[in-house]
């Protein structure tokens, strides 16, 4: 089937489909201290939806072992046993969250109608998995769980976070305030998001970037329940630049600027010089060094500026990102 008959065919089944089959994923790295106490949790909250009638009996937990270090296969593997639907898949080496997410969300990709991604330590509220279920089935293709406060991270992270966001909608970076990873996406957003080649993947920035019916459910973030942070400050920071940089050439563009707001400014320091040379106040060869280095210097920020702006170019080109997604359609 190609794309655009796989993306009609996801449409068909999230519109007719009464129960929503949701999947659940978690992905876990060296989380031997939270998965006991996070399965349980989150199978619950699958019954309870199961009961209510909101989502399908075949709905599932699917963890991602992001090559952890600690026992975590081997609790899944029990965990499995004892709850049949907790299933998961093993990364070969340690890819990172974005990458355990994206391998867990193409795994579910072909059997769920809806995907949910969550911390393996409880911090995403369960409650707002149903609330954003409730969203998904009101016609949403992507819910967004969007943090109604900080209080639950320390000073340094909730200060870093802010200016980080900030800082992203400066660069002209579209993405939620407040929000993380935990989202639903339909199979719908799921075929768009299979689209994006790109090996630096950002999905807090690549699903505003899909578009579709967005809906967000606010909730409040909790302390971890067992365990620790897997983001060290350099970690926190790596991904900050990792999102920018894998989203906008912006930063190039500002060298330019830069150097056409020297270019005018060499203009009043042109005058100051020889303001001085002929005031008598400018030792012999002072006025044409001072010229040449602003006049040069303004001239050489413009000129790596026009380069930066090609090589933005490129690199919009590489990620060969598609360059729309269908929302709806009406094709008979
Ligand atoms: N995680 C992962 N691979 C990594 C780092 C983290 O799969 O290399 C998982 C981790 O197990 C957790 C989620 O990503 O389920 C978020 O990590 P964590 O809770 O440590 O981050 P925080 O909530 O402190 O920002
Ligand atoms: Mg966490």
């Amino acid at each position: 089937m190609n794309s655009s008959n796989q993306t009609i065919a996801a449409g068909a089944v999230a519109e007719y489909n009464q129960c929503p089959v949701i999947a659940l994923v978690v992905p876990c790295y060296n989380e031997e201290e939270a998965l006991p106490v996070t399965a349980p949790t989150l199978i619950g909250v699958l019954d309870r939806m199961v009961e209510e009638g909101i989502a399908s009996g075949e709905s599932f937990v699917l963890c991602v072992d992001d090559g952890s270090k600690d026992h975590t296969w081997s609790i899944i593997e029990k965990l499995h046993e004892r709850y049949p639907r907790l299933l998961a898949i093993s990364l070969a080496h340690n890819r990172g969250q974005q990458n355990a997410m994206l391998a867990g969300l193409m795994t579910v990709r072909p059997i769920c109608d809806a995907a949910i991604t969550l911390d393996a330590d409880l911090q995403d509220s369960p409650d707002a998995i149903i609330e954003m279920v409730k969203e998904y089935r009101n016609g949403a293709d992507i819910v967004y769980g969007v943090r109604s406060s900080r209080k639950s991270d320390s000073w340094f992270k909730r200060n870093s976070a802010r200016a980080f966001y900030k800082l992203q909608r400066r660069l002209g970076l579209e993405t939620i305030y407040d929000h993380s990873e935990f989202r639903l996406m339909d199979r719908r957003a799921l075929d768009c998001l299979s689209e994006y080649g790109e090996s630096n993947i950002f999905l807090r920035g690549i699903m505003p970037h899909i578009g579709l019916n967005s809906a967000i459910v606010r909730y409040d973030r909790s302390a971890r329940n067992a365990g620790e942070t897997k983001y060290s400050v350099g970690k926190l920071i790596s991904i900050s630049i990792d999102g920018i940089t894998s989203f906008t050439a912006q930063p190039m563009r500002l060298i330019f600027m830069v150097g056409v707001a020297l270019l005018l400014l060499d203009v009043f320091i042109g005058i100051w010089v020889l303001v001085s040379l002929f005031l008598g106040k400018a030792i012999s060869g002072w006025a044409s060094i001072m010229l040449s280095i602003w006049f040069l210097g303004s001239l050489m920020l413009i000129a790596l500026g026009i380069i930066g702006e090609y090589i933005g170019k490129i690199f919009v080109e590489v990620k060969n990102r598609p360059r729309y997604a269908i929302a709806k359609e009406i094709l008979k």
